[in-house]
């Protein structure tokens, strides 16, 4: 399944792998120039007017399904909200028999979360065409929105010169699609010093880590670091036993204010929540000056409305 036509044109935004350098800077441009309207600074638009669609989650979320929510309705779309745990999902119809009946009651776009891998691939597959589906998080596979509101918050920060910035990811790297999807953005954007930090067991597969070093000596790699991506432990996705303790974890690879010192002084700290405080990052980072996690946020609704633009406009 190609989420691009043969023209180029995006049909669905399932993954960022392959997706063309322009294509990706063309939103991220777009979510820059409408930031005002996706924080609800400006009227909002009506690009989607009289367009329906709907979030489909069948995984927990609380930003990424909420910023999606806000987007559509900042573009002035009909909005419905599929929540399995209180739907038909729970007597055993499949994500294909929803989206195909919701298909039926004219929504054309869908929003996907969905804890297998390929989820929202194989319900692109099989959608009627004009439908478009978004992935909202399959697995450990893919993230692509996240993917997109964390380089657009880089950016900002650092400017558009992704191959000047010593990148560091640190944390639960195996189990995150986030990971996945921004090393996928980083690479396309230029970026070519990225350091991998985690234990040996949470290090990826070499496919995922290709051309960036991997270490588990975190205070090394923070060394000048511009950026550090701060990653949640995935404890819904590991098998048992693969951190010894939170303590244990926290004292190797939580970020703590005088961690922070270690990287350049106007490093940028970035976590796409939710944040287990304590444990990846204590809240005097979190909430302090160099944390970007609420302009991710912000940039969330941006991007996200980019995109719904782009595929339903
Ligand atoms: N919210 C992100 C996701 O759904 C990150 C995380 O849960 O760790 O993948």
């Amino acid at each position: 399944m190609t989420q691009l036509d043969s023209d180029g044109r995006l049909l669905h935004l399932l993954t960022l792998e392959g997706l063309p350098r322009q294509t990706l800077c063309r939103i991220l441009d777009r979510a820059g120039a409408i930031r005002d309207t996706a924080l609800g600074r400006t009227q909002k638009r009506d690009t989607l007017v009289g367009r329906t669609v709907c979030t489909l989650f069948f995984e927990p979320s609380t930003r990424t399904r909420s910023s999606f929510q806000i987007a559509a309705q900042r573009l002035g779309a009909d909005l419905i909200n599929f929540d399995a745990s209180t739907s038909s999902a729970r007597k055993g119809e499949t994500a294909l028999d929803t989206l195909r009946n919701l298909e039926a009651m004219g929504v054309r776009g869908f929003i996907v979360r969905h804890p297998e891998d390929g989820a929202a691939q194989m319900l692109a597959r099989h959608a009627h065409e004009g439908t478009a589906v978004i992935n909202a998080g399959d697995g450990r596979a893919s993230h692509p929105t996240q993917g997109l509101l964390d380089m657009l918050s880089i950016r900002q920060a650092k400017g558009p010169d992704f191959s000047m910035r010593k990148i560091v990811m640190v944390g639960d790297i195996k189990h995150s699609r986030v990971a996945r999807s921004d090393l996928q953005a980083l690479r396309t954007l230029g970026a070519t010093d990225i350091t991998l930090c985690a234990p040996d067991n949470l290090l990826p597969e070499p496919a995922v880590s290709a051309g960036c070093r991997t270490t588990g000596d975190f205070d090394a790699a923070l060394q000048g670091a511009d950026v550090l991506m701060m990653l949640r432990l995935q404890r819904e996705r590991m098998e048992e036993g693969l951190v010894t303790s939170l303590e244990d974890y926290h004292r190797h690879y939580g970020l703590t204010a005088a961690r922070l010192k270690q990287a350049a002084p106007d490093a940028v700290v970035l976590h796409p929540g939710p944040i287990n405080r304590g444990v990846e990052i204590t809240d005097e980072v979190a909430d302090g000056p160099q944390s970007l996690v609420l302009r991710q946020v912000g940039n969330g609704v941006a991007i996200r409305m980019a995109v719904l633009e782009m595929l339903l406009g």
